[in-house]
């Protein structure tokens, strides 16, 4: 297949100042969990995008001294020349492909710890630093400022070293010193660094300027600022300072990559914003500069692209997320191939690997982080062992994947289902609030499978052990998923709530298959994560009177993981849901139920219908039965192996296929990056 014309524009070169980006495919700088801890583990990922066809491959933050230690976090580190071989791996593996690397050097003053150098935190004014660990950060003297000067200049020309090609001043996300000085709430200076814009730019510029200088000849000398920091005037709007900034300093870097902060707003999740979100904020960019502009907005469609470079918005495409669930978008753009992206779901589930400071992971692309360790390629697997076929039970994220990958290795696969539609959970989840694009994780493997004849798919299966043992496939798996729990259990009530005889609890499972309650509703959510909160905001949506029961301080906990938990208590309490936190489930009766404070045990009762949102248990009942009946290589993957996240059973659905009939490929019982011990001991 060949490339649709009406595509041509997003293959043009761009010039970034002294460097040439092959087309306009652009990996902004992205988190990963791996940097400096897992450095072949980064280098693996970062090349896999090369190959897929991206012309400039970024890095996350780089560390540029030891008073911007990030530690735990996994970003890059450039303190001095003994880290330039870390980033070295990652550039020869984008050159390999002929793209471009880019390194975000970072000096992140008060967003640090400094917890590993245990030096004292630096920033424009005497300020708390931003975790609410008891430390404060000084206030940087003149000399500070020459020696943070100093400091990026030195980090640049190691970039410069490594091999990259682009060298980043960071102004974006209230995440750098430069932005910290930018900020009229953090800079309270009185010198010529505070007080009006340019003056509390001036760093920014100096800096800019320096960078320019030291590497400008070879590099491209890049800047990611955020033109609006979501908080209305204190902070940079687009239509105030960020303008202006952008005004003032147009024509000095060679790129501008921009968008907005924080974090939570730059990487928002599809329950809160679609794609393209930021247009509105960075649209006047482009108004204000000659040079190229790169922009995000979890932008999977190559039409949007192209009317973002026609409409001249944006001169490339940038992506984090898009490029991690697809490595390979660019290529399949160019080879036309355009039904085989494999689309972002925008769950945030990669962030919540680089919050647990461990290699990322992705829903849809079940191979990332696992480029180096495990050698899995996005696109390719190795064609079958044998002429053998495969029964999967169950069509959902774990059974779907499965039958994709081991369609693709050219194994005659069944997959049956005994629901009327293919995806699982995911299918009945992509009707509740905010979780629509979620369905893209069925909708791309449904096409995939659709695509190959050696898949065959049955609707309204439900397998028994007469049907396997009567069909006696080679292989069966197993992924007949899960169903929340009645009673209970969970990691508040591990023996289970007292719950009256006759009084019938409901779980997610009823809402989702339909079940409209009357009066009132107590949703005790003991998951903290993404369930009881759309449960509620649908039943909320629905007229029902709603109460939110939590034993933990805040709903949904865990989505700060996926940086939407600020977002889903906002929704929720703006919505009318009440909330009640702290509060344990301590007995149901019918029509009521009593909390108990975790604090105090004081118990309140409140009226209402309880839904218990606190586990789930696997529904394997078949695979034992299988078992027990002598059925031989028989697995159970996804959620009947073990519940959890929709990104955990595409996983396993693809380890599964992945490893059927292979020898055990690892040398070592687990592949892992192990630090080298210092010569330098003992001391
Ligand atoms: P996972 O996340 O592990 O893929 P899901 O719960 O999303 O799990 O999907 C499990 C699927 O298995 C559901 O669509 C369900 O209808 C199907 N299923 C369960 N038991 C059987 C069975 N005995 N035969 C066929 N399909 C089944
Ligand atoms: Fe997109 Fe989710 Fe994958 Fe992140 S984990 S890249 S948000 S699909």
């Amino acid at each position: 297949m060949t490339r649709d014309p009406r595509y041509d524009i997003l293959f043009e070169p761009v010039k970034i100042g002294p460097v040439t980006a092959r087309n306009r495919f652009y990996q902004v700088p992205h988190c990963n969990g791996m940097g400096r801890v897992y450095p072949s583990t980064m280098a693996a990922m970062r090349r896999t995008k090369a190959e897929g066809g991206w012309a400039v491959i970024c890095t996350e933050e780089v560390e540029i001294h030891p008073s911007g230690d990030h530690s735990p976090w996994c970003g890059g580190r450039l303190w001095d020349d003994r880290d330039i071989p870390y980033l070295a791996r990652m550039c020869d593996g984008i050159h390999e492909f002929g793209s471009l690397a880019g390194c975000e050097l970072n000096h992140a003053g008060q967003m640090c710890n400094n917890d590993y150098s245990r030096m004292v935190q630096l920033a424009p004014s005497h300020m708390p630093i931003s975790s609410i660990a008891p430390k404060q950060a000084r206030a940087m003297d003149k000399q500070d400022i020459r020696e943070l000067r100093r400091w990026h200049r030195e980090a640049a020309l190691r970039a410069r070293k490594a091999g990259f090609d682009i060298v980043y001043v960071y102004a974006g996300h209230q995440l750098s010193t430069i932005s910290h000085f930018l900020s009229r709430q953090r800079n309270h200076r009185t010198d010529e660094y505070g007080g009006s814009l340019e003056n509390r730019a001036r760093l920014f510029r100096e800096i800019l300027e320096d960078t320019k200088d030291a590497v400008g000849d070879t590099c491209g000398v890049a800047v990611r600022f955020a033109v609006d920091d979501m908080i209305g005037e204190p902070g940079f709007t687009a239509g105030g300072e960020g303008r202006d900034l952008i005004e003032m300093m147009a024509e000095i870097p060679d790129l501008w990559d921009v968008n907005i902060a924080t974090w939570e707003h730059d990487s928002a999740t599809s329950r809160f914003k679609e794609s393209g979100f930021q247009e509105d904020f960075i649209r006047f960019v482009k108004g204000v500069t000659t040079k190229p502009v790169v922009g995000v907005g979890r932008y999977t469609s190559p039409d949007a692209m192209v009317s973002l470079v026609k409409g001249g918005v944006l001169d490339f495409i940038g992506a984090a997320r898009p490029s991690i669930a697809d490595p390979f978008l660019p290529r399949k753009v160019e080879e036309g191939r355009i039904e085989d992206i494999r689309e972002c779901i925008g769950c945030n589930i990669c962030v919540s690997g680089d919050h647990s400071f461990t290699p990322m992971r992705c829903t849809q692309n079940p191979t990332k982080g696992e480029e180096w360790r495990k050698g899995w390629h996005p696109e390719r697997i190795a064609p079958k062992t044998a002429d053998e076929s495969v029964l999967i039970v169950g069509a959902g994220p774990a059974g779907l994947e499965a039958a994709r990958a081991l369609g693709q290795r050219g194994y005659a696969v069944t997959l049956a289902e005994a629901g009327s539609q293919l995806g699982g959970r995911v299918t009945k989840e992509r009707q509740l609030p905010g979780l629509a694009e979620w369905g893209r994780v069925a909708d791309y493997r449904t096409y995939q499978i659709s695509q190959m004849a050696n898949v065959e798919t049955f609707l309204e299966s439900h397998v028994t052990t007469e049907m396997v043992r009567e069909l006696a496939p080679d292989h069966v798996a197993v992924a007949t998923g899960s169903h929340w729990r009645r009673d209970g259990v969970g990691r508040t009530n591990m023996n289970g709530i007292s719950i009256a005889g006759s009084c019938g609890v409901l779980t997610p499972d009823d809402i989702i298959g339909g079940l409209k309650p009357e009066g009132p509703v107590i949703i005790f959510d003991d998951e903290h994560y993404y369930m009881a909160g759309v449960i509620a905001e649908k039943l909320v949506q629905e007229g029902v009177d709603v109460t939110y029961v939590t034993a933990s301080t805040e709903v949904s906990t865990w989505t700060h993981h996926t940086l939407e938990q600020h977002f889903v208590q906002t929704r929720m309490m703006k919505a009318g849901i009440k909330v009640r936190t702290a509060q344990n489930l301590s007995a149901v009766r019918a029509g009521e139920a009593d909390l108990a404070c975790i604090y105090t045990d004081e118990i309140s009762t409140l009226r209402g219908t309880v839904l218990l949102a606190t586990m789930r248990l696997p529904d394997d009942a078949l695979y034992y039965e299988l078992l027990e009946a002598g059925v031989e290589n028989v697995k159970v993957i996804g959620d009947a192996h073990a519940p959890g996240t929709i990104a955990a059973a595409v996983y396993e659905g693809h380890q599964y296929a992945r490893e059927l009939g292979e020898p055990p490929t690892e040398a070592v019982p687990f592949e892992r990056e192990l630090v080298s011990l210092s010569e330098n001991f003992p001391i």
